[in-house]
C-alpha cells in the first residue's frame, strides 16, 4: 500500500492572484524540511500539497513532524493512495483502517469527488463503502453526526485517497512572503516565541544577540544559539548575529546618568540592530517586549526606544500576558531552554531605579554628553560574529 501526506492550506487560500506565488515558497519549504527524512516528492493538485515517500528511505512518521510545524499548513493527513476503482477503494479502505475501525463503536464515511469522470457520485461513495465497512465489521454502527472516526475518501486528479481525519498543523502563512525582519533574540522567554510569532506571519528572519562578555559567559551564548536552534523548527535555516557590546555598554555606564541607563543601552542596541538588518536587506526589528513587563516596556520608554532608529520595531507580545508567553513557549519546545540561568547583557549594569518615564528630551541631552558612543557602536557593528543555524541539526547544548 502506498501512504502519501496531504497538507491543506490555510489563510493562503484567499490569496486570489497571488495564491500560486504563496504556494511555490511553501512547496519549497516542504521539500526542504523532507530532505532530511530521505526521498520524496512534493507537488500540488487542486489547492492540497503532497508529499510523496519515492522509496524506502522516506521516514513518514518523522516528515509528518517537521511538515507539521511548517507555517502555511493548516492541516495534514496522512493518506493511503490507490487506483480510482471502487473495489481497490473499498479494499484500501479496510487494509489502512481496519485495524481502528476494529477499536471502535461509530463512524461515517465522506466522500469527495473532485474528478468529476468518476462514475460514482460523492453520497454513493458514502453510502457503498459505508455499507462495505459495515459488512466487514458488524459491530460498528453510523453516526452521521458525532463519528469515533470519519473515513474519508478523495477522488482526485492522481489517484484516490483514503484517510482518516485531518489532524491541525502551524497555520499562518509560509514563511518568506511577509518580508524579512532581524529578531533581537535574548536568552530569556519571550523573543523566541516573538520569533515564532512573526514567523507565523510569513516573515523570513535572522536573529542577532548582543553578548557582553566577560559579564556575559560562553555558555549563555550557546543558549542563545540553542534556541535559535529550536525556533528554526518554525523560522527555518537562518543567522545568528552575535554582537561584541561590551565596550558600548561600559560607556553608557560610565558615562550616562545611571537612571536613565537602561533605555540609553537598549537605544544603543537598536541602532546597531539597523545598521545590520540593512545589511540583510531587512526591513523591519522585532523584539518580545510586551507592555509593562519591566520599567523599559512602558509606553514612555518604548517611545524613546522607537525613535532611535528608521526601521519598523515590531513587537508581537506587546498585548500578551506571562502566562500567555509562557504557553507559546512551551508548545515550541523553547520553554525549558530559556529558563536555564544564565546571565544576559541587558540585566548587568541595571541601575536599582530606573526611570520608568523618560522624556527623549533628556534621553537626547544624556546622549549629547557621550561623544564617544556612535564610535564604539560602529566597531562593534564591524565585530559581528555570523553563527549558521540550520533547520533539522541537533541542539547540542545541554545546560
Ligand atoms: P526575554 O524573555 O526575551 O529576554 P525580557 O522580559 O527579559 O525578554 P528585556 O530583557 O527587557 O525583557 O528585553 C526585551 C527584549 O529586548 C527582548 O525580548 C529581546 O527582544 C531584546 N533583548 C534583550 N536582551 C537582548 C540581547 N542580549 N540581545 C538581543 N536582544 C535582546
Ligand atoms: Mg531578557
Amino acid at each position: 500500500m502506498r501512504e502519501i501526506i496531504m497538507a491543506y492550506q490555510g489563510e493562503m487560500a484567499l490569496k486570489g492572484l497571488n495564491k500560486s506565488t504563496f504556494e511555490a515558497v511553501l512547496m519549497k519549504s516542504m521539500r526542504y524540511r523532507l530532505q532530511h527524512h530521505g526521498n520524496w516528492k512534493v507537488y500540488r493538485a487542486q489547492s492540497t500539497m503532497y508529499a510523496e515517500p519515492l522509496d524506502d528511505t522516506a521516514d513518514v512518521e518523522a516528515a509528518f513532524t517537521s511538515l507539521s510545524h511548517i507555517f502555511g499548513i493548516i492541516r495534514l493527513s496522512r493518506a493511503a493512495v490507490c487506483e480510482k476503482n471502487f473495489e481497490t477503494i473499498c479494499e484500501t479502505a479496510e487494509a489502512y483502517l481496519g485495524q481502528t475501525l476494529r477499536g471502535i463503536k461509530t463512524f461515517k464515511v465522506e466522500a469527495k469527488r473532485a474528478d468529476k469522470s468518476f462514475p460514482m457520485k460523492s453520497p454513493e461513495i458514502s453510502r457503498e463503502l459505508g455499507a462495505y465497512l459495515l459488512g466487514k465489521h458488524p459491530h460498528l454502527r453510523v453516526d452521521v453526526h458525532n463519528p469515533q472516526l470519519e473515513v474519508m475518501v478523495e477522488i482526485r486528479d492522481f489517484g484516490a485517497y483514503v484517510h482518516g481525519p485531518k489532524v491541525p498543523a502551524a497555520g499562518g502563512l509560509p514563511v518568506g512572503t511577509a518580508g524579512r525582519a532581524l529578531n533581537m533574540l535574548s536568552g530569556g522567554i519571550d523573543s523566541p516565541v516573538a520569533a515564532y510569532r512573526m514567523a507565523k506571519r510569513g516573515m523570513a528572519l535572522h536573529h542577532i544577540h548582543f553578548a557582553s562578555p566577560p559579564y556575559t559567559s560562553e555558555g549563555a551564548k550557546r543558549k542563545v544559539q540553542a534556541l535559535a536552534q529550536i525556533v528554526s523548527e518554525y523560522t527555518g535555516s537562518c543567522n545568528l548575529y552575535v554582537v561584541p557590546y561590551t565596550r558600548p555598554q561600559e560607556y553608557i555606564r560610565d558615562n550616562a546618568p545611571d537612571v536613565l541607563f537602561t533605555v540609553l543601552m537598549r537605544r544603543s542596541m537598536m541602532r546597531i540592530a539597523n545598521i545590520q538588518a540593512k545589511k540583510m536587506e531587512c526591513e523591519a526589528l522585532i523584539t518580545g517586549e510586551s507592555l509593562a513587563q519591566v520599567a523599559s516596556q512602558t509606553v514612555q520608554a518604548i517611545a524613546c526606544t522607537d525613535a532611535a532608529q528608521d526601521l519598523p520595531i515590531l513587537r508581537p507580545l506587546i498585548g500578551m500576558d506571562k502566562n500567555e508567553i509562557v504557553e507559546t513557549a512551551r508548545m515550541i519546545g523553547s520553554f525549558e531552554t530559556s529558563i536555564l540561568p544564565y546571565e544576559d547583557c541587558c540585566t548587568i549594569f541595571t541601575p536599582p531605579h530606573p526611570k520608568t518615564r523618560p522624556h527623549l528630551d533628556e534621553i537626547l541631552e544624556a546622549e549629547a554628553n557621550m561623544p564617544g558612543l556612535a564610535a564604539l557602536e560602529a566597531e562593534a557593528a564591524q565585530q559581528i560574529e555570523r553563527i549558521r543555524i540550520r533547520v533539522g541539526e541537533e541542539v547540542d547544548f545541554i545546560g
